[in-house]
């Protein structure tokens, strides 16, 4: 069975498959804006992404996947946090983008395979060039103050995505309140590519495009520019939240089809938000959870990310700190059963987890025996579908010593539990304070980055604070030392 996925642009269910003749899925998803914590609103989306991910691996390979998503370390947002705090805008931005890594650890997101940064050297000359290209054909403009702006009108296509031709923009809608959101000119129409310097910016300002003031890139641009410049003009998917639909997306696909040429992204996916209390998840409203606010709590961060994937992607979905009880307990369900088929299959902890195996091409002939909930993830990521099928098929479970039928089980249970990017055996927030789980993640985020001199490092402070960390392949585990 294909996987299937909503695709907003055409609003249908579509095969996803990959179109460039060397078999690599493209895929590209919007990251994290880093100026403070991201909250599990953000995680919601980007744990729907890791599971995405995970699936097109199994789908198609693990070297048949490429996946970029960027980091926006310039911004109104992060450029006012650095001058509040008085420190470069490079250190501030750096701090959140390593928490950011070790939250994405503790939810056990694979990292992406290229993490550009919009003020990286390479990337904002990739940016400049695009806009260039964009004021040669008529597309952009030079405001009096050096700005550059796209002219909209210039785009006969503008709006397919969110139809926002059919829906005018009225004072007060919600789309009126995105354009305004995302720092856009008043009129919500022209949008900025290049912004010249102006006094709140500091010293943050780069070399603009040919006959443009220094300043620096718009939002838009960074993720047409790095997904070319990564992925080719053409990529296979690209993914956010839905509050990225318009303008975000409507214009990366202004500036990515007139500057190229040709279709920017073959399928468009948007998941849907977390709310609490009915109300968006949000920095401006306040109503946020970190993962350090939920481990303090006592949750574990694989509860975390369970109780986001209790929901429908393409559904709101209103947190509770019930969800995250509820999730303790169906990880625990879980975890038993997982390792009575570890025992039934005569295999080890570190074979269920074994992703190597896991997304081999037919490891085993029996394999695909029952699919445990995949298919329900392939088809349009119906997390509830499949994390029900996992519990319907571990009532039926009756394994009475047949140990072909536990190596079937054992297999579809790893697939799934794979692709769901649940790590059942990681206890991290049990009995470690949180300052040592934070030093772990760190630690673990570093490793994974193959930063080795930060992972020493991290780890010295963990054992001068009397823990070890035990690495698997896929997760780790803290235990105080004997004294
Ligand atoms: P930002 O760091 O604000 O650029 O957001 C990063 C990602 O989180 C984007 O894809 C947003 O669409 C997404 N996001 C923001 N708030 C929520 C929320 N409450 N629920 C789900 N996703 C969200
Ligand atoms: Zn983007």
């Amino acid at each position: 069975m294909p996987i299937r996925l909503h695709d907003s642009l055409t609003r249908e269910l579509r095969e996803l498959t990959p179109a460039h003749p060397d078999g690599i899925f493209r895929f590209y998803n919007c990251g994290p804006t880093v100026y403070a914590p991201a909250h599990i609103g953000n995680f919601r989306t980007f744990v729907v992404n890791d599971v995405l991910r995970r699936l097109l691996e199994l789908e198609f390979g693990a070297d048949k996947v490429k996946h970029v998503r960027n980091l926006t370390d310039v911004d109104d947002k992060t450029i006012r946090r650095a001058r509040e705090e008085g420190r470069p805008l490079g250190d501030v931005t750096r701090q959140w983008t390593e928490k950011f890594h070790a939250d994405c650890a503790a939810l056990n997101c694979l990292p992406p395979h290229a993490e550009p940064r919009a003020t990286d050297p390479q990337f904002l000359k990739e940016q400049v060039n695009m806009i260039e290209v964009l004021m040669e054909r008529g597309n952009a403009y030079r405001a009096p103050d050096g700005s550059v702006y796209f002219k909209v009108s210039s785009f006969d296509n503008y709006g397919r995505l969110s139809r926002v031709k059919e829906r005018e923009l009225q004072p007060g809608s919600a789309l009126k309140a995105a354009a305004a959101d995302a720092d856009e000119k008043e009129d919500g129409s022209d949008f900025a590519l290049w912004k010249a310097w102006k006094s709140d910016d500091g010293s943050n300002k780069w070399t603009g495009p040919r006959g443009a003031a220094p300043g620096r890139p718009g939002w838009h641009i960074e993720c047409s520019a790095m997904s070319k410049a990564i992925l080719g003009e053409t990529i296979d998917l690209h993914t956010g939240g839905v509050d990225l639909l318009f303008p975000h997306h409507e214009n990366e696909i202004a500036q990515s089809e007139c500057c190229n040429g040709v279709q920017f992204s073959r399928h468009w996916y948007h998941s849907e938000h977390l709310l609490v209390d009915g109300k968006k998840m949000s920095k401006s409203l306040g109503n946020l959870y970190t993962l350090d606010d939920l481990k303090a709590k006592g949750f574990s961060a694989m509860a975390v990310r369970y109780a986001l994937l209790m929901g429908h992607p393409r559904k709101q979905l209103n947190f509770t700190l019930d969800s995250l009880h509820a999730a303790e307990s169906a990880i625990g369900k879980l975890k038993a059963l997982a390792d009575k088929l570890i025992l039934a299959a005569q295999k080890t902890e570190a074979d269920f987890y074994d992703s190597t195996t896991i997304l081999r091409r037919n490891p085993d002939p029996i394999s695909d025996f029952s699919p445990l909930g995949l298919d329900a993830l392939k088809d349009d990521l119906n997390f509830p579908a499949a994390l029900g099928a996992l519990f319907t098929d571990r009532k039926a479970l009756d394994l009475g010593g047949k140990s072909v039928l536990a190596k079937a089980e054992f297999h579809s249970l790893a697939k799934t539990v794979f692709v769901l990017g649940l790590d059942l055996h990681r206890t991290i927030a049990t009995n470690a304070p949180p300052a040592i789980t934070a030093l772990a993640e760190k630690r673990w985020a570093a490793k994974l980055a193959k930063d080795y001199a930060g992972a020493d490092a991290s780890r010295k402070e963990l054992t001068a604070a009397g823990w070890a960390m035990l690495d698997g392949k896929d997760g780790y585990k803290l235990e105080p030392l004997k004294k």
